[in-house]
């Protein structure tokens, strides 16, 4: 084999080695710890027990229906959070009056307009709740904005499926994204089940 050959062969393998390296380390930021069918199905009670003592909630497609109002039931949810011990603050893209409407029967923090992937709004959540980011959990229906800025802020995550999935609502190009992100996820076993819920 001729030099020339040898260090070719030797440098495409270089590219491939490092190209996957740093692939794999790009797609790490998209990872939720946990992935789960929606807010209610999410055993708060074990998060509680691990010493999560904060979590903060995307609203939008998460809690309810895209700009809909609170129902019952998540106001329940909430009470019941609360009771177990549970600091909760909202974090939303959206304006202050939708977060303020959704939030009439709710008692929590909130902040609104907040950026997201943004870290800076994260952090800001963890000093208004005056808790460290491993006491801090956030759930949220995107990976493009909740879970990729709460691992850029170093915060474990929950992705639930965003509400109306199943009648397939948004078929926009970050929900096909996310499509094939959940499949390269489905792939890499280490990175599921990082909060013991599953
Ligand atoms: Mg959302």
């Amino acid at each position: 084999m001729s030099s020339l050959v040898k260090l070719e062969l030797s440098w495409s393998v270089s590219v491939k080695v490092v190209g996957s390296f740093m692939q794999r380390r790009m797609l790490r930021d998209f990872y939720p710890y946990e992935f789960v069918e929606d807010v209610f199905s999410i055993d708060y009670q074990r998060l509680y027990e691990n010493g999560v003592r904060g979590i903060i909630f995307d609203v939008d497609n998460t809690l309810v229906p895209h700009g809909l109002n609170s129902t019952k039931a998540v106001d329940e949810l909430f009470r019941k959070i609360h009771g177990l011990g549970f600091k909760t603050l909202l974090m939303s893209n959206n304006c202050e009056a939708r977060i303020l409407r959704f939030k009439a029967n709710i008692d929590t923090l909130y902040i609104h307009r907040a950026g997201k992937p943004n870290p800076d709004s994260y952090w800001n959540a963890l000093s208004m709740m005056g808790l460290k980011k491993e006491e801090t959990v956030v759930v949220g229906d995107q990976i493009f904005t909740d879970i990729l800025g709460a691992n850029r802020a170093g915060i474990p995550n929950i992705l639930v499926r965003y509400i109306g999935y199943r009648i397939n609502e948004e078929t926009g190009w970050n929900r096909k994204g996310e499509k094939l992100l959940l499949f390269f996820y489905s792939l890499r076993k280490k990175y599921q089940h990082r909060l013991g819920l599953g």
